[in-house]
């Protein structure tokens, strides 16, 4: 299972916060600590997203996140006070292509997917029938990660975040009750995260939350997230609920 992060806080170096840490997104690429038997590495590429002002940029590279000396030169010259990055482990079967990588952005959102929907396509054939057809046009990939987001982005039009990612776990749980649904959505102001058969932890600074599938460093201030969870923060604090506590539609 892919690894992924999101930082809200203090404008910080969107390079570093991929190598940052002993335990950094880019050293989760080659040696996770809490995969949970779901691939060994992360070599499928990777991607960042951060937001300029109300915009959202991303850069994506489908090779190894250890081979792209952006990350270390051209990254870092950008700052930003939110960031998703996310590094691959492509699901069998599913492309290893640049247009595959999350973070998948739009002009304000960016989403990344942690985990696989058992079954795909089939499992997800009753939700993907009410995306319109211009927005499955727009699919950026034949996985199971990018028709999530069309299906996220469908939602979001008549949902609040929190509603529509409950809404989006209620639906796949529904046909694919394994599948491993970790997912993390920003505008860049606020985010949001799920914890679903799959780690996640969240550390609270001064300055800062970051949410992550492991923790970047031996800080024992992270906290480990409960499965099942939705995680929604700000730059100055978080919140968890169930998943299963609230209605729905
Ligand atoms: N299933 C998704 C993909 O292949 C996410 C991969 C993962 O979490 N390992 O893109």
């Amino acid at each position: 299972m892919c690894r992924h992060l999101g930082y809200l806080g203090s404008s910080t170096s969107v390079g570093s916060l991929l190598t940052r840490g002993t335990n950094s997104l880019r050293n989760q690429s080659f040696a996770p600590t809490d995969m949970r038997g779901g691939g060994t590495i992360n070599a499928d590429g990777f991607g960042v997203a951060w937001w300029d002002e109300q915009t959202v940029r991303s850069y994506r590279n489908p090779m190894p996140i250890w081979t792209d000396p952006a990350v270390d030169d051209a990254l870092p010259q950008s700052k930003s006070t939110s960031v998703i990055a996310a590094v691959r482990s492509a699901t069998v079967g599913m492309p290893v292509e640049r247009s595959a990588c999350a973070p998948f952005t739009d002009e304000r959102w960016a989403f990344s997917h942690n985990g696989v929907v058992f079954g795909w396509p089939d499992t997800v054939a009753d939700l993907w029938s009410r995306v319109s057809p211009v927005d499955a046009l727009m699919l950026p990939a034949p996985t199971d990660a990018a028709a999530l987001w069309i299906v996220l982005r469908h939602l979001l039009r008549t949902l609040d975040p929190e509603s529509a990612l409950r809404t989006l776990v209620s639906e796949v749980l529904a046909t694919s009750p394994k599948a491993r649904l970790n997912f993390l959505l920003s505008d860049g102001t606020s985010m949001y995260a799920t914890a679903v058969h799959h780690s996640l932890s969240v550390l609270q600074t001064e300055d800062s939350v970051m949410i992550a599938s492991e923790p970047t460093d031996d800080d024992p201030d992270w906290t480990p997230i409960d499965d099942r969870t939705l995680v929604v923060a700000t730059a100055s604090e978080f919140t968890v609920s169930h998943l299963d506590e609230q209605e729905h539609t």
